[in-house]
């Protein structure tokens, strides 16, 4: 194998929210940067399917990474969001309690929010309870309220990560496997892709569901990913009036209980479901599943029974034999594992990001800051901030932000456009949905499919003319 000088400074596996967060952050230093992914887009794998509430980390156990790295997570991505335009509302959540045994352990989860730093959190009695969420269903005792809790738009945060290590010269490889690393003579790593062979002197596991193997690919053994997995179900926009905050359960010994929160589109969620299963790529919903969600619903929310259920969907959390983060650098390796980022890593990102950061920097990875690093603006997919449709300056300088494609979602040709010709465009109907909303409402696609496909495959005067 060559002694020569790596090609790479610090290659990255993974772009999902937690390795695009740490591209972004490397970016800003004058390293030669890599991403590899084996999907064909960011942000394809997990951290397109979860609950995207940013967290404050008051129910996460002291002392772990895991609830440092949510704290921080959520002041620096509350900062960003407001930066980058990435949807992100501050509407806070309400942890309700349904029996006596429930409300007895507010004190315990008031005392765990105080360990963790986070003081805001108090109780509610029952009659503020039910004034302020009027449509909840009979029985609760009060509640816990956590103001800081938020709803963040979980496909604009890693593509706006993404966008910005990019366009400070990152480069990102998509659609491309690690198969297999070797340590090099030089105390780098040869990174073997399905498409060719990368060197680099620090090598990042931020491979989630699979963060296991690769560490195994390092020769260690400490952790095995089991895939813990989540239904949800996404209700429609008419539902959204029936809530005002995020509704958490009182956790249990074995779970976090199904929690429903307003969604930054505009809908209700429901859910998720913790079952471990053993297949890292089943993401299918379950008839059980979707039953036990829909009862627990409409016992939390009775008014939920009169409305259509717009979407199903399921992730997998990267749940192992531990009960924190498994992040650890190898100085001497060259080698930063970040793995089994399990049910936070949306609100952590960018603290994972930082500490990893910090950690490599100790391990002597040079960093020189740009003079200039770049910073973006994404497009709002968000219901509460303005959209090009509502927009008549925008129209008067592009009328197709006022030819609506997708009428459920009010996706504009416009926005489309844009989202084709951007520095990360979507290669599908899925990334394309996750860039601008189209195919995302109600109709699921029935109606504009065919228009927005065309405009995908670049036939710009094919479908539905609007
Ligand atoms: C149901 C559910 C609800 C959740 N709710 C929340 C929430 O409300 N708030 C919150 O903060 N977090 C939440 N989470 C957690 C959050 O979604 C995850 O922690 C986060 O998405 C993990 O990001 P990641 O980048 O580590 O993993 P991923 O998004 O899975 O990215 C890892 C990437 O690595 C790639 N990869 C793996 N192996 C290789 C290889 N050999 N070569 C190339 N590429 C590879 C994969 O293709 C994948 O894209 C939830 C998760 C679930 C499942």
């Amino acid at each position: 194998m060559s002694a020569a000088r790596p090609e790479r400074d610090v290659v990255i596996v993974g772009a999902g929210v937690v390795g695009a967060a740490i591209a972004r952050e490397l970016s800003r230093f004058e390293l030669r940067c890599t991403i590899v992914e084996r999907a064909p887009d960011v942000g394809a794998g997990t951290s397109k399917a979860n609950t995207a509430l940013l967290h404050t980390g008051f129910d996460a156990k002291p002392g772990t990474i895991e609830a440092r790295l949510v704290r921080r997570g959520h002041e620096l991505l509350s900062a960003y969001a407001h930066r980058a335009g990435i949807p992100l509302e501050r509407i806070g959540a309400l942890l309700v309690a349904w029996n006596e045994e429930q409300l007895g352990a507010f004190a315990r989860i008031v005392e765990r929010a105080r360990a963790n730093g986070y003081t805001a959190i108090r109780e509610i009695g029952a009659d503020e309870l039910y004034r302020r969420e009027p449509h909840l269903g009979p029985g609760a005792g009060g509640a816990l309220e956590v103001p800081d809790e938020g709803i963040v738009c979980p496909f604009t945060t890693p593509l706006a990560f993404a966008t910005e290590a990019v366009l400070a010269g990152c480069e990102l490889r998509l659609g491309e496997e690690v198969t297999h690393v070797e340590r090099s003579g030089d105390g780098g790593t040869c990174v073997h892709t399905s498409k060719a062979t990368l060197t680099t002197r620090f090598l990042v596991n931020a491979g989630g569901l699979h963060s296991d193997e690769l560490d195994r690919m390092l020769g260690h053994d400490r952790f095995t990913v089991t895939p813990r997995r989540g239904e949800l179900i996404v209700f429609d926009k008419l539902a959204r009036p029936l809530l005002d905050h995020i509704l958490l359960a009182v956790p249990s010994a074995t779970t976090k209980g199904v929690l429903l929160a307003p969604t930054v589109f505009g809908n209700l969620l429901l859910g998720p479901t913790a079952e471990d299963i053993e297949n890292k790529h089943d993401t299918s919903s379950t008839r059980e599943g979707l039953s036990y969600l829909r009862a627990q619903g409409e016992r939390i929310l009775p008014g939920l029974s009169d409305h259509e259920v717009t979407a199903v969907y399921a992730g997998l959390r990267a749940a192992t034999e531990h009960a924190d983060y498994q992040i650890t650098i190898h100085a001497a390796e060259g080698y930063a594992c970040v793995g089994g980022i399990r049910s936070t890593g949306l609100s952590a990102s960018m603290a994972i990001a930082e500490h990893v950061r910090l950690e490599l920097a100790d391990a002597g990875l040079q960093l020189a800051p740009k003079p200039h690093p770049p910073s973006v603006r994404m497009t709002n997919l968000g219901e509460d901030f303005p959209r090009p449709y509502t927009q008549p300056e925008r129209i008067a300088e592009n009328p197709d932000y006022g030819r609506i494609v997708c009428f459920c979602e009010r996706v504009t040709r416009g926005e489309i456009t844009d989202a084709l010709s951007a520095p990360i465009p979507p290669v599908d109907l899925d990334g394309l949905r996750r860039r601008t909303r189209a195919l995302m409402g109600r109709c699921q696609g029935f109606f504009c499919g065919a228009e927005v496909a065309a405009l995908l495959d670049g036939r710009p005067d094919a479908g539905v003319s609007v």
